[in-house]
C-alpha cells in the first residue's frame, strides 16, 4: 500500500504539472518533493530512494542546459532535417500566405477564452445599415428570379444598372477611388441578403467583390493602375472577371500551361516591349461581359530582355478587353444559375509589359499574390452566399410545414419532418456564426487563410445538407419550377458553391489540416523554420528551445486529454457561464485531443500523412468544428446571452461535438501504427466515447422555433429580405404565418364540428357557412379561417406552362 501511494504521489505531482504547463524545473521540484514527504510519511524508503534516482536521471540531463543541447537537440536535429520534406515553392507560399488567430488557440491544447471573448462584437456602421436599408432593400425588391433564370437567362437591364450605379461593385474599393469601403461584415451581409433572393444575383455581385482584379489591384497595383481602373471598377464603368483555371489546371492551378513569353514587338510603328500570350481558360465568372480581364500564366524571358532568369513563374496582367486576338464572349451553363461564365481564349496575343499587375518587378509573384487574397475573398463570397441561402431555407420551410397540412395537421408535426427542421435551424445557427467569425476576423485585419478554408467547406457544405432537407419538406412543391418556387434554384446554385474557390473534397482533404497543422502548431513551423537558420550555433539553440518546448507541450496534451476524458470534461477552470461553461470545458477537452493526435500523427507518419487524406481530412474537421462551436459562442455572447437562442446554440453545439468524436474515433481507428492507435484511443476516450448527437427534444424545441414567429428566429434570419413584395414569396409567407397561427384552433373547433356530421354542404366555404350559422365559431373566425385557406393556397400552389412557354432556347438543330 505504502509503495503504490508514493507511486500514486509521483505520478498526480507530475501529472498535475504537465496539465497546468508548468516549466521543467517546477517539474523537477513539484515531483521530487511530493515522493520525498508522501513516501516518507507512508514509511516506504525503497520505493523512495528508487523514484528519486529514476526522477533524477529524467530530469538532470534536461536541466543542464549544455549537456542537452550536445548530447540529445544535436542528433535529433540531424534527424529532423533528413526526415523532414522539402517543402515545394507553392506548398511554402501558401504556408507563408496568411495570417494565425483564433484557430491558433485551438491547436494549443489549452484555448485562451479571452483572447476570443474579448474581441469587440462585429456591427454594421450608421452608413453600412442604410445601405441595407437603402439600395439592397431596393434591390432586392426588383428581382424577379424567374425571369432572370428561365426567361432572360441573365439580370435584366434594369437591374444590372442599379447595381452598378449604386456601387454594389465597389464595396471592397477604398472611397477615395469612389468605392463604398465596407466592412468585411457589411459585405458578408450585403451578399446574405441578396442571396435570400436570387443566387443568381448574389454571385454576380460576389465575384468583382472577392479575388479578383479590384481586390488584387489595391494590394499589389501601381499607383497609376489603381488610378486608372479602381475609380471605374467601382463603378460598374468597367466589369472585371479573373481567370486561372483552365481544361489542364483546375485544383491544382500552379500547374497552368498557359504562358507569356517576354519580346519585342512594333505597336503603332515604336517597338515595344512586351509579352506575348497564349492562354486557354473556362469556367470564368462574368468574363462574357468582362471589360478587363485579370489572366494568370506562367512568364518566360528566354532573350533575357528582363535579367538572368528564364522562367519567372507564375505572373498576372490585366488586359482589357479590347486587347487584339484576346477572345471571349461566349456562355457556359452552370446548372441554371445563369450568372455570366465563359472561356477565354488567345494565342499569341502581345501585350505591353505595363499589363502585369503591380509592373514587371512583380513578374513571377502571381502565386503568393493569389494565395495572400483568396485568404480573404473566401472567406465573405461563399459563406455569406450560403449563409443566406440557409437564413432564408429556415423562416421559408418553418413557415411552409406549418401552414401545409396532411392526415389533418400541419407538417411541422410529424416527427420526421421535426427531424429535418432540427437540422435546418441548428446548422443555420452554426453557419451564420461561422461566416460572422470569419467577416470579423478580416475586419481586425488577419487574412485568415486557415479559417476561411474551413468556412468555405463547411458553409457550403451544410449549406447542402439544408437545400437538401428544404427540399425533402417541401415535397412536389419544391420540385416544380416556376415563379412560385423559391426553393429549386437554391438546390441547383449548390454544387456551383461547391466547386469553386477551392472544389470541396481538395480544401478538406488537403488545406484545412495541412495548412491548419503547420501554421497554427506553436512549434512545427518554427521547428521548420529552424532549419534554415545560417549559424550553427544559434541553429541548435533555437532547436533546443523548441524541441524540448514542443515534447512538454506534447506530454502536456497527452495528460490534458485524459485527464478531461476521466472526468467527461466535467472539472478545470475555463470561461462561461452556469450555462455556458460546460460547453468550453468539451472544447478545451477535444483541443487538448487534436493537439495531442495532430503531433503524434506527424511525429509517426512525417510526410506520408499528406498524402493519408483520409486521417488529415479528419483530423482538419476536429479543428473545424472545434472553430465552429467557438464562433457559436461568440456570438451567443455578443448577443447578450438570449435565453431564448439556446435551442439553436444547443443543436448546433452538440452536432458539432458529437461529429468531432466520430472524427477522432475514425482517425485513431485507421491510423496505420496499431499500438501507438491503441495509446492515443487511451489518452482520448478513456471512458469510451460518450458523445451523443443532438436528442429528439431538443430538436423539437429547435423545430418550435422555425415554425412560429419569435425573437430568436428573427436573429436566425436577419438579412434575410422579408419585406411583404409581390415578388417575395417568402416574406408574404412570413407576414400570414400569425394568421396561420391563430387559426389552429379556430380550425379544430370546425374540424370538430365537421366530423360530427352536422353540415350539409360539402365544399369548405359552405361547411364554413354553416358552421357561423351553427354559432360554432364567429363571424370574425370564419374570415379567419376563409384568410387564411386563400393565403395558404397561394403558397403550397405551383405554376404550370404551355410547352411553347417552356422552351425558352432553340435546339441544336434550330441553331445549325
Ligand atoms: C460556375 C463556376 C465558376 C467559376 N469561376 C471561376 C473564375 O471566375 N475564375 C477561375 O479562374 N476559375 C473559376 N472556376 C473554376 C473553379 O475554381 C474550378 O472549377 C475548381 O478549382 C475545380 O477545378 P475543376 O473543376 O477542374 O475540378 P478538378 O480539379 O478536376 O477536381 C475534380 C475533383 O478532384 C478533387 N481533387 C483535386 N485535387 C485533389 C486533391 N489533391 N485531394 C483531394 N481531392 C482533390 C476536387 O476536389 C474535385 O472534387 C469556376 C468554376 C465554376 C464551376
Amino acid at each position: 500500500m505504502s509503495v503504490i501511494l508514493t507511486l500514486l504521489a509521483a505520478l498526480i505531482a507530475s501529472g498535475a504539472c504537465a496539465y497546468h504547463r508548468s516549466s521543467l524545473r517546477t517539474w523537477a521540484i513539484v515531483t521530487i518533493v511530493a515522493t520525498l514527504v508522501v513516501g516518507l510519511l507512508a514509511h516506504a524508503p525503497w520505493t523512495t530512494a528508487i523514484l528519486l534516482i529514476v526522477e533524477l536521471a529524467i530530469a538532470l540531463p534536461l536541466l543542464l542546459v549544455d549537456f542537452r543541447r550536445k548530447q540529445i537537440s544535436l542528433p535529433l536535429l540531424k534527424l529532423f532535417a533528413t526526415v523532414t520534406p522539402k517543402l515545394s515553392e507553392t506548398e511554402q507560399t501558401a504556408l507563408e500566405a496568411g495570417t494565425v488567430g483564433f484557430e491558433g488557440e485551438l491547436f494549443s491544447g489549452k484555448p485562451d477564452w479571452h483572447e476570443l471573448l474579448k474581441q469587440p462584437k462585429p456591427e454594421l456602421s450608421v452608413e453600412e445599415q442604410a445601405f441595407m436599408d437603402g439600395p439592397v432593400e431596393e434591390l432586392c425588391g426588383m428581382i424577379d428570379d424567374w425571369q432572370i433564370t428561365h426567361e432572360l437567362a441573365d439580370l435584366p437591364p434594369n437591374v444590372w444598372d442599379f447595381i452598378k450605379r449604386n456601387r454594389f461593385f465597389g464595396m471592397i474599393i477604398p472611397k477615395q477611388y469612389g468605392g463604398l469601403q465596407f466592412s468585411a461584415l457589411a459585405h458578408s451581409a450585403v451578399l446574405q441578403k441578396l442571396n435570400s433572393m436570387s443566387a443568381t444575383v448574389a454571385s454576380t455581385v460576389a465575384v468583382p467583390n472577392s479575388l479578383g482584379p479590384a481586390e488584387l489591384l489595391l494590394h499589389y497595383g501601381s499607383d497609376e493602375q489603381k488610378n486608372h481602373y479602381l475609380p471605374r471598377l467601382a463603378v460598374g464603368e468597367e466589369i472585371p472577371c479573373f481567370a486561372l483555371t483552365g481544361p489542364y489546371a483546375g485544383s491544382d492551378a500552379t500547374s497552368i500551361p498557359d504562358v507569356g513569353i517576354v519580346c519585342r514587338q512594333v505597336v503603332d510603328g515604336i517597338e515595344t516591349l512586351g509579352i506575348k500570350l497564349t492562354f486557354d481558360k473556362r469556367y470564368i465568372t462574368l468574363a462574357p461581359i468582362a471589360t478587363v480581364v485579370g489572366l494568370a500564366f506562367r512568364m518566360y524571358d528566354p532573350e533575357h530582355l528582363l535579367g538572368d532568369k528564364e522562367d519567372l513563374g507564375i505572373t498576372l496582367a490585366l488586359l482589357p478587353r479590347s486587347t487584339p486576338g484576346l477572345e471571349i464572349g461566349r456562355r457556359h451553363f452552370p446548372l441554371n444559375i445563369p450568372f455570366q461564365n465563359g472561356p477565354i481564349r488567345g494565342k499569341g496575343v502581345f501585350a505591353p509589359l505595363s499589363v502585369l499587375i503591380g509592373g514587371p518587378q512583380m513578374a513571377g509573384h502571381g502565386w503568393r499574390m493569389l494565395v495572400e487574397c483568396l485568404s480573404v475573398g473566401r472567406a465573405i463570397s461563399l459563406p455569406s452566399n450560403a449563409t443566406g441561402g440557409m437564413r432564408a431555407s429556415a423562416l421559408a420551410t418553418g413557415a411552409y410545414a406549418r401552414m401545409r397540412k396532411q392526415f389533418g395537421l400541419a407538417v411541422a408535426r410529424f416527427e420526421g419532418v421535426e427531424e429535418a427542421l432540427a437540422r435546418i435551424g441548428g446548422l443555420t445557427y452554426a453557419t451564420a456564426a461561422l461566416s460572422r467569425a470569419t467577416a470579423a476576423a478580416v475586419d481586425r485585419g488577419e487574412k485568415p487563410a486557415v479559417p476561411s478554408a474551413i468556412a468555405k467547406y463547411h458553409a457550403t457544405e451544410w449549406a447542402r445538407q439544408i437545400a437538401a432537407d428544404t427540399m425533402d419538406v417541401h415535397g412536389g412543391k419544391a420540385v416544380q419550377l416556376g415563379p412560385k418556387n423559391y426553393a429549386g434554384r437554391g438546390w441547383s446554385a449548390v454544387p456551383i458553391a461547391i466547386t469553386v474557390e477551392g472544389a470541396n473534397i481538395m480544401t478538406r482533404s488537403l488545406m484545412i489540416f495541412g495548412q491548419g497543422a503547420i501554421r497554427c502548431h506553436p512549434y512545427v513551423l518554427k521547428e521548420m523554420q529552424a532549419l534554415s537558420i545560417a549559424d550553427r550555433g544559434e541553429q541548435l539553440k533555437t532547436f533546443d528551445r523548441l524541441l524540448f518546448g514542443h515534447i512538454g507541450f506534447g506530454i502536456s496534451n497527452a495528460v490534458r486529454s485524459f485527464a478531461m476524458g476521466l472526468s467527461g470534461a466535467r472539472l478545470g477552470e475555463t470561461a462561461g457561464d452556469a450555462y455556458t461553461r460546460r460547453y468550453y470545458r468539451k472544447l478545451d477537452r477535444y483541443s487538448a485531443a487534436l493537439a495531442l493526435c495532430a503531433d503524434v500523427f506527424m511525429g509517426v507518419l512525417g510526410g506520408k500523412l499528406k498524402f493519408k487524406e483520409k486521417l488529415s481530412a479528419r483530423l482538419g474537421d476536429v479543428l473545424s468544428y472545434l472553430y465552429i462551436a467557438s464562433s457559436m459562442l461568440k456570438q451567443y455572447e455578443d448577443n447578450g446571452r438570449p435565453e431564448a437562442d439556446r435551442p439553436f446554440l444547443a443543436w448546433g453545439f452538440h452536432e458539432c461535438m458529437w461529429l468531432i468524436q466520430n472524427a477522432l474515433d475514425g482517425a485513431i481507428r485507421n491510423f496505420p501504427v496499431r499500438p501507438v492507435a491503441w495509446l492515443l484511443r487511451a489518452l482520448v476516450f478513456p471512458l469510451g466515447r460518450r458523445e451523443v448527437p443532438p436528442s429528439d427534444r431538443l430538436g423539437r424545441r429547435v423545430a418550435a422555433l422555425l415554425t412560429a414567429p419569435n425573437e430568436a428566429l428573427d436573429r436566425l434570419t436577419d438579412w434575410v429580405y422579408t419585406t411583404p413584395t409581390p415578388n417575395n414569396t417568402i416574406g408574404r409567407m412570413k407576414a400570414l404565418l400569425p394568421d396561420v397561427i391563430a387559426a389552429e384552433p379556430v380550425d379544430r373547433k370546425f374540424g370538430k364540428a365537421l366530423k360530427s356530421g352536422q353540415f350539409k354542404s360539402h365544399d369548405y366555404l359552405g361547411q364554413l357557412a354553416e358552421a357561423q350559422q351553427a354559432g360554432v365559431i364567429s363571424e370574425a373566425e370564419a374570415d379567419l379561417l376563409r384568410r387564411v385557406r386563400e393565403g395558404v393556397f397561394e403558397f403550397i400552389s405551383v405554376d404550370d406552362f404551355d410547352s411553347d412557354e417552356l422552351r425558352a432556347f432553340k435546339t441544336r438543330a434550330d441553331a445549325a
